[in-house]
């Protein structure tokens, strides 16, 4: 069974590649709401009803904030913005132009996704004076609630977690893998995963002392500072065995080895296809890192 959120931190399930338990979104009630990770273009109905449903009026939404700019995350945000006129959207500042102008945000979903782009639904610019960039330790006051947002750069480098300052519950977006089915799994997508990064980020958010983890891909994780020990080992086997492999290995038949010795992790919505996205993204971090 799923541990429950902390209070006033509802998870809303947007429905991310029309998976269940997926795609996280987190809805936390101050005075006024806030949302974290909004999911696909495609989830912005869904999330109105969800308001619906729990005869919440979605005018009490002051802010969206956004972990990072992966269209999974970010791509209802644009929806959302035309519906709620004062809504501002939180983001890390290298992520902040790719919400205005969001063709070269497109053009690289399109380049690592392939055939899959569709699923990934789009992301409508958002005006200029919505967004707000997060800086080192910015704070975001939800009048009677605040957060603190903290640059976690490695999954990718315009990532940031988040705080709850009123529970201690940390937001990690895809800064601490994915949690599906309560296991952990790697998730090193292209085009920017760094190894070193990540890991000086899980000591990061270890260092905020955090009473929960909230996944975006799915869940609250109870017992953090396991949960970041375990990843960073999963994370250091994971980078190791795609090492491995590429010495003897041509690049697709590398990601079936891979899916044939990893296919335990397959399910609870992490495909094929996810898998092999996340060995490309260590084999571009190799390459890169000129091994
Ligand atoms: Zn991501």
């Amino acid at each position: 069974m799923r541990e429950p959120s902390p209070p006033d931190i509802n998870l809303i399930p947007n429905g991310a590649f029309g998976q269940e338990d997926y795609g996280a979104t987190y809805l936390i009630e101050g005075e006024e709401f806030a949302l974290v990770d909004p999911g696909t273009s495609d989830s912005v109905p869904r999330l109105l009803d969800w308001f619906k449903e729990n005869s919440l009026s979605p005018s009490r939404l002051s802010s969206i904030l956004l972990t990072h700019i992966h269209l999974d995350h970010v791509g209802a945000t644009g929806g959302l913005v035309d519906e709620l006129s004062d809504l501002k959207v939180y983001v890390h500042d290298r992520g902040a132009p790719h919400l205005v102008d969001p063709s070269d945000l497109l053009a690289s979903v399109k380049d690592v996704t392939g055939t899959r782009f569709s699923e990934y639904g789009t992301l409508k610019p958002i005006p200029e004076d919505r967004v707000v960039s997060l800086d080192e330790r910015s704070t975001i006051n939800l009048g009677s609630r605040e957060l603190v947002a903290l640059p976690t750069p490695g999954h990718a480098p315009h990532h940031v977690a988040y705080k709850d300052l009123a529970t201690g519950a940390v937001f990690t977006g895809d800064s601490a893998g994915l949690y599906l089915g309560e296991e952990l799994i790697p998730t090193t997508t292209p085009p920017s995963f760094d190894l070193e990064k990540s890991l000086a980020s899980l000591r990061k958010i270890a260092k905020l002392s955090p009473s929960v983890l909230l996944y975006s891909h799915f869940g609250p994780g109870p017992e953090p500072i396991k949960l970041l020990d375990e990843y960073e080992l999963i994370l250091r086997e994971w980078v190791e065995l795609i090492s491995d492999l590429n010495r003897s290995y041509e690049e697709e038949e590398l990601v079936n080895e891979v899916l044939n010795r990893k296919r335990d992790w397959l399910g609870n919505g992490f495909t094929e296809e996810e898998l092999a996205m996340n060995v490309r993204g260590v084999q571009r971090y190799l390459s890169w890192k000129g091994n």
